[in-house]
């Protein structure tokens, strides 16, 4: 298979998870034969500093004309401490989300075992959590009229969605059901906001189409509850884009880390994949962050926007052997961890590589007995 993909480190950590990423696409190809051709783009705090635009131009050109994206996250502290600042790294990742029409972001929750004891959940808990979120990526608040009025004493962010953003999201959320435990949970406020209400009778209206499927409302407030209370509940979640930000960043504590979580936000054209996490200013450079959530990030990749569900698969048993192991990188590592497994970050991926080769092999072989 031919494939161009684009790697997008943006700022901080960005940059040191995605080239783990991609050694395990280049890996990848290697094991299993398929040419993946790979360039480069900025966006951001660099893309800033480099052109004065958080998103180039030429950067959304080679976005658009490429099979799938690897993106790192973008943030600088320069930012976060001066709220005033015009011309900002998140609108370039913004803008990026509306050009390629990136409707729905992707978060799947499964904890590993080895990783049990990582998570603050009690494992009794957590043990056997699959969970898959759709998060509306285009629409609420981020993308609503916003300004301040009084001499700015008032602000305002306006939430609203349309049928058809719904609508689509809907689908996607039953369609993925379909394929696990066929059930969508809806998570709004339609008690108190008019936008949920319409997003409740939207989803209402999508689940005809799907008699095979179960569908139930939550409020945000009891999902946010009954996330930590009883993760096992839930199989397909679809919510907005701003419920669906806080809902998937406390889902992160079931995964053990935000280093482990990866994401796919895919709408009509191109797919692009990242970690859940930012560019996290207090590791950058330190060599420490934790690869694996941007390594799951490319098998989602190979996965959603390629259906190679075989190399998929390889890459996550990879990771899923690494753990085995015994190899942790900083914040997945506990009191018991020995000192000598508590990996840095080209160290894990090495690990991985190293885990992706007996894999992919040995997956490659069984095929070749398939066939003969
Ligand atoms: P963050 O996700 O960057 O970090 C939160 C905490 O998790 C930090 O303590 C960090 O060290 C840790 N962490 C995150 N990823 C890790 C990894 N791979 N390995 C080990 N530890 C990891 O969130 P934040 O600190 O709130 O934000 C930092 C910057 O990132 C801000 O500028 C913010 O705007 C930006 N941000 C960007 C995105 C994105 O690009 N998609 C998402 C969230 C935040």
């Amino acid at each position: 298979m031919n494939k161009k993909i684009v790697i997008l480190p943006g700022d901080g950590i960005g940059k040191e998870v995605t080239t783990e990423g991609k050694k395990v696409l280049e890996k990848i190809s290697e094991l299993f034969d398929h040419r993946f051709e790979f360039d480069s783009a900025i966006i951001g705090h660099d893309a800033i500093e480099a052109t004065g635009n958080p998103l180039p131009d030429e950067t959304l050109s080679k976005l658009k004309n490429c099979d799938a994206i690897l993106f790192g996250a973008v943030g600088h502290p320069k930012y976060d401490n001066d709220p005033t600042l015009k011309v900002r790294p998140e609108q370039g990742l913004l803008k990026m989300r509306k050009e390629l029409g990136l409707y729905a972001n992707l978060r799947p929750i499964k904890l590993f075992d080895e990783l049990l004891e990582a998570s603050s959940i009690k494992p009794e808990i957590l043990k056997g959590s699959d969970i898959l979120f759709f998060r509306e990526l285009t629409g609420d608040v981020y993308f609503g009229e916003k300004g301040r009025k009084d001499e700015g004493k008032t602000a305002y962010d306006l939430m609203i969605y349309q049928k058809y953003e719904v609508e689509r999201i809907a689908h996607k959320a039953f369609q993925a059901a379909r394929t696990r435990k066929k059930k969508v949970t809806s998570v709004d406020k339609a008690n108190v906001l008019e936008s949920s209400r319409l997003w409740r009778e939207v989803v209402n209206e999508v689940s005809k189409q799907y008699p095979d499927v179960t569908l139930e409302h939550q409020f945000i407030d009891a999902a946010a509850m009954k996330l930590i209370q009883n993760p096992k509940s839930f199989d397909v979640v679809v919510t907005g884009n701003l419920f669906g930000d806080i809902l998937t960043d406390e889902a992160s504590q079931i995964a053990g880390s935000m280093g482990m979580l990866a994401s796919a936000s895919v709408g009509d054209q191109v797919g692009l994949y990242e970690p859940i996490h930012g560019s996290a200013h207090d590791i950058t450079g330190k060599g420490i962050a934790n690869p694996l959530a941007s390594i799951l990030s490319a098998a989602l990749m190979l996965d959603i926007s390629f259906g190679l569900k075989q190399e998929s698969e390889a890459v996550i048993k990879a990771v899923e052997a690494t753990l085995k192991n015994g190899y942790r990188t900083a914040d997945i590592a506990d009191s018991k961890t020995p000192k000598d497994k508590v990996l840095d970050t080209s160290s894990m991926g090495k690990q991985v590589l190293a885990q992706l080769k007996i894999v992919g092999s040995r997956q490659i072989a069984v095929g070749s007995n398939y066939n003969s």
